[in-house]
Parts: structure tokens; sequence; C-alpha cells
């Protein structure tokens, strides 16, 4: 295999093992932490690193980057990647979305299993198992002067905090003592006031040139079923203390976020630099690097949008095969290597940019070309009559043909179908005044018929409106393919086909861009305006008998066509139904 290319992240991370950066470290959380068991096998030598979605919808392809990015590194570095539910705010989360989560990660192909030492755990973590370490965190802060509750409305919080261009204004309630502060927070834990009466802030610098440092919010008072720890609290971490104190508690050595995150890098340091100061934590605490998110065209990936798409009934759920969510993407045919290709090509930089879709599509049809079997389909059927079959083969004669599973993997085996005096041929494949370069059927023309006979075509019959019902066409004698001097009557055209004899009729969905704009919510667009009304197509075609074992989630190339799903929700062997993955070409826009 040949070496992965290089990254800033690789670079650094390749830097920390050479100088031992974490080696000193140890886990410095208290016993009967739940966080104790991350450290249980910890091997100071080994990077770790973490995905830490939050359980509030479906993951999507910007999140396959992520998962692919950190549970990469790990694998390439003999490192551990922890999965970790950043589930600290209990409205938005619910259980559905945890155990969804954990089937995505694991059928992209990764693992949370660690083995140091001969100690084997299991990385699997949700920030809600450390509320009491938080609590305790915060506790000790208000204590060491370093955090107060404020009782200003959130607007005047707000309006307080300033701008880029101005300071911002002390609150009346930071100089409290640490003591007042304590009394108050336990009030706040006690549920002894209103959801918004007050909140715990970090005390930092009200005219820091980083709004971010300006006193922060940490805990806030929240009355909500949590979906792992009930109603034990009515108050809750913020994400920006939170997310911190896990990754720490963690021994995560690196960790790797969005660029939206950069502004909050100074509080992830200021916070942990406390903690250890405090004897919380043991230093060197992990480190948070930035890295350029996903955008991909004609999708939108934010949860929250694909959550609107699905509410309003513009997609037929989660898993529809057009949205860009991985269950989506399995539906529609992705395998866990395409998507892997895909986040190796697209690599990691700290500049955002738009990654096109079609990028994506070349990663599947690439890896679905040289494993996928082939088949032949009609998708938009019209019958082709042989006029002379009878006189030729005999009444009601079938005649076998063949063909290899997969061109290049003989291993594979062949398939076989039949041929006779009737085939289905797809409609665009006639035509009765042939354009300029049009090399397959019209009238006084021959083309093969993939894998049979060649044929030349005499005619067709029309309804009284000009639809073609029927072509004709007459078998040219001694052509099958394979057998000696077939190839004497040369042909510019190979048409596919399939026998009315043993075709099996078959739903097929085909599906193009969910939305028309290649950036449908870039600059605050309004992504709902662009959305494709025709990016769904569903036809009746009828396919060759050997589909006829097809199972749910099997790939197959129709050849001509482009590749194909048996859906994974619909599909039974009574009744065929074939999603469009990708086209052989990249069509788009041509
Ligand atoms: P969304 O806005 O869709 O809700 P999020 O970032 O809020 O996304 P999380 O569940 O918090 O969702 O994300 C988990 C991890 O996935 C985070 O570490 C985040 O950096 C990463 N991630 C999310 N979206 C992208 C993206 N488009 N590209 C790369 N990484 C992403
Ligand atoms: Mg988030
Ligand atoms: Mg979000």
């Amino acid at each position: 295999a040949s070496a992965k290319p290089s990254n800033f992240l690789r670079q650094i991370i390749e830097h920390d093992l050479a100088e031992g950066t974490y080696t000193a470290r140890r886990w410095g959380g208290s016993p009967g932490d739940a966080a104790h068991h991350a450290a249980g096998a910890s091997d100071p030598a080994k990077i770790r690193t973490r995905f830490p979605p939050e359980p509030n919808g479906y993951l999507h392809i910007g999140h396959a980057k992520s998962i692919c990015l950190n549970f990469g590194l790990a694998r390439d570095y003999g490192g551990v990647c922890h999965l970790r539910f950043d589930d600290t705010n209990p409205e938005k989360e619910d259980q559905e979305y945890v155990n969804a989560i954990i089937d995505t990660v694991h059928w992209l192909g990764f693992d949370w299993k660690a083995s140091f030492n001969g100690v084997s755990s299991t990385c699997l973590y949700q920030a809600s198992d450390y509320f009491d370490f938080m609590y305790r965190a915060a506790e000790y802060l208000i204590q060491a002067g370093h955090a107060y509750v404020d009782e200003q409305s959130a607007e005047a919080m707000r309006i307080n905090r300033g701008d880029f261009g101005a300071p911002g204004v002390d609150s009346p309630f930071r100089s409290r003592t640490p003591a007042e502060n304590l009394a108050r927070f336990r009030e706040m834990r006690d549920g002894r006031h209103e959801d918004g009466a007050m909140v715990l802030r970090a005390k930092i610098d009200m005219a820091s040139p980083n709004i971010n440092l300006r006193d922060p919010a940490i805990y806030r008072i929240r009355r909500a079923t949590h979906h792992n720890t009930g109603d034990k609290w009515c108050i809750y971490p913020m994400y920006t203390f939170a997310h911190p104190i896990e990754d720490a508690l963690e021994n995560i050595t690196h960790s790797l976020c969005t660029l939206e995150f950069e502004d909050q890098r100074p509080f992830y340091d200021w916070l942990l630099d406390r903690l250890c100061e405090g004897g919380l934590l043991q230093a060197p605490h992990p480190h948070q690097y930035e890295f350029a998110r996903l955008n991909l065209t004609y999708v939108v990936t934010s949860k929250r949008k694909l959550a609107a798409l699905v509410y309003d009934h513009k997609v037929n759920g989660w898993d529809d095969p057009r949205m860009p969510t991985i269950v989506g993407l399995r539906r529609r045919g992705y395998t866990p290597e395409a998507i892997q290709l895909f986040a190796e090509r697209i690599g990691v930089t700290k500049s955002d940019s738009w990654i096109d879709y079609s990028t994506l599509e070349g990663c599947l049809r690439e890896t679905l070309d040289v494993s996928a079997p082939r088949a032949m389909a009609v998708l938009d059927p019209v019958k082709l009559v042989l006029t002379n079959w009878d006189a030729v083969m005999g009444a009601g004669a079938l005649d076998e043909c063949s063909a290899p599973v997969h061109p290049h993997l003989p291993a594979l085996g062949r398939r076989s179908f039949k041929i006779g005096k009737e085939v289905w041929i797809d409609r665009s494949d006639f035509e009765e005044t042939p354009p300029k370069g049009f090399f397959r059927l019209f009238p006084g023309n021959k083309v093969r018929l993939k894998y049979g006979h060649v044929i030349e075509c005499t005619g067709c019959v029309k309804d009284a409106a000009g639809k073609v019902l029927e072509v004709h066409a007459t078998l040219v004698p001694d052509t099958k393919s394979g057998t000696p001097g077939s190839d004497t009557v040369k042909v510019k055209g190979v048409i596919t086909w399939v026998a009315v004899a043993d075709g099996i009729p078959a739903e097929v969905r085909l599906y193009d861009r969910l939305f028309l704009d290649a950036q449908p919510d870039a600059g605050g667009k309004e992504f709902l305006a662009s959305l494709n009304p025709n990016s769904l197509k569903v036809i009746q075609a009828v396919v060759e008998p050997s589909l006829a074992s097809a199972k749910a989630d099997d790939k197959f190339q129709f050849e001509r066509h482009g590749y194909f799903v048996a859906d994974r929700v619909d599909h039974t062997g009574g009744k065929p139904v074939f999603n469009l993955a990708v086209g052989l070409k990249d069509s788009w826009g041509k």
C-alpha cells in the first residue's frame, strides 16, 4: 500500500510522538469518576483522538470526513479514537440518534475498542457521564475566584458583552465573593431558581479582543429530562465548558474540530490550565486543532437543515437516497470503501472550500467498477420483434446466451439468459429517422444485441399518435456472440436488451441532485427555494433473470446505464426495487 499523503495534522502528530509530548501524562481525574475507565487502558505513548457527535440527528457526509479523519489517524499511528456522545443539550437529544450514530460509525468501518498492554477497553463515552466532575470543576472555579453567578437578564448580558469594536462592561454581579457565588450556584443546582434566571460565568476578561473570553457562560438552568441522566440535573454545562473537560478526562491528545471553533481555543486552554492548576486535571492537557469543514455542492450539511427536509416531507425520511446523510448514502448504494476513499481524496486543510458532488460520485463509481456484478436492464422498454425468428430458429424456440458476471473477475463466473422472438430494448435505442452519428437501430441498419446476435432493423409499428409500439428486425443467421465466424458481419452499434421470455419486471428509482443550486445555503440563502422538483423519477423496467436472486443492498452495474443497488428497505425477491447509485460517467450538467 502506498504511503498516505501527509498533511498538517499528520505532521503535528509525528512531531508529538517523536518528542514524547504526552509521555509524561497520567490521568488526572478522581477515582470514582466514570472517566476513570478511559484512562484505565491508557498508554501514555499513544495518541488519542475522538469523534464527538451531539446525538440530535443523523450523521451526514461532513461527519464522515471527521470520522475518517479521527479514526483514521488513530489507526495509522497505533492510537485509539473514542466515540463520544456530546450530550449536554437535553432538549434536542434522543436515544434514537445515539443508536443510529453507533450503527453508522461501525458501518463506516471503525471501532472504538482499544487494547494496550494486554488490557482491552471499549472507548465509547457520553459527556453526561461527566456531569458530576463538571459540577465539581465549576465549584472549584468559583472557589478560586474564576467564576461567578450572573443575574443580569440575557439581553443585558448580550449588550454588556460589547462587540469587536468596543470592550464589554462588567456585570454588577462580577465582584461577588466566592462564598456568595458558591451559595447561589448551589441554589441553581437545587432547583431554587427559574430557568434562565441566572447563569454561571467564567471570570476572565471583559475587555478581551476575543469575545469568547469576555466571561463566557459555563452553566445554565434548564429543567429538561436528559436521555441519560433523567431528572437528576436542572443545570447543564455549556458546550464550550463541557467539551475541553470531556477531552481532558478521556486523555485525548489531539482534539480536532472545524475552523469555526478556532476562536474558542483560547477558552479551551484557559479552562484546562485553571483545572490543572487546581489539581483537578493533570498537564499536559489536550490540544485543540482546527481543520476545514466539508462543504459539498448540491446538498446541505447541517443536521438542522436536513431535519427540516425530513419533517416537511421534502424527502422520505433521514435515509432517503437523495439525502447526504450516511444512512441516505448507504441506501443510495454507497459503500464504506467509497466514503473512505472520498475522505482521503479531499484531504484536510486549514482553508474552507467547496468540494464538487461529482468527486463523491467518482469515488463510488471507482469502487463499484472493480467489484459490482454486471447485468442487463431495459429502463424504458419497447418490444423488439425478430420477424424471421420462427423461420431461422424454429417456432417458439429460445436460445441461451451468456456473459461474464464481471469482465475482469473471471472467478465470479458467468450469467446466462434467454433470447427469443421478442426482446425488450430501450426506447431510445431506436430512431425511425436517425440523427447524424446515430449507430443504433433505424430501418436498414444492423446492430448487435449484446452477447447475442446481429440483427437488421426493418421498421416499426406505431399508434395513431405516432408513438412506437414495436420495433421490427430480422436476425442475421450465424452471428451469435462467441460462435465461430460471429464477427464477420461488422456493426457500429451494440445494444443491451432483455428477452420477453425471462425478463423480470422491476421498479427502478432514478435519483438526481437534491438541489439545483450548487451552494444551496451559502451566504444565508433560503436553501428550500432551490430544491430540485425532479430529483426522483420512478419507472418500471425489465431486468435480466440473474437479478432474481439479488438481495437488498446488492450492487450491480446495469450495462450502459450505471450502477444500481437493490433498495435496502423496499426490495424483495417478489417485488424488485433498484436505486440508481451513480451513472457510468460524470454526466452532470452535460
Ligand atoms: P451540524 O451543524 O450538522 O449539526 P455539528 O458540528 O453541530 O454539525 P456534531 O454532532 O457536533 O454536529 O459534530 C460532530 C463532529 O463532526 C464535530 O467534531 C464536527 O467538527 C464534525 N463535523 C460536523 N460537520 C462537519 C463538516 N461539514 N465537515 C467536517 N466535520 C464536520
Ligand atoms: Mg455540534
Ligand atoms: Mg449543530
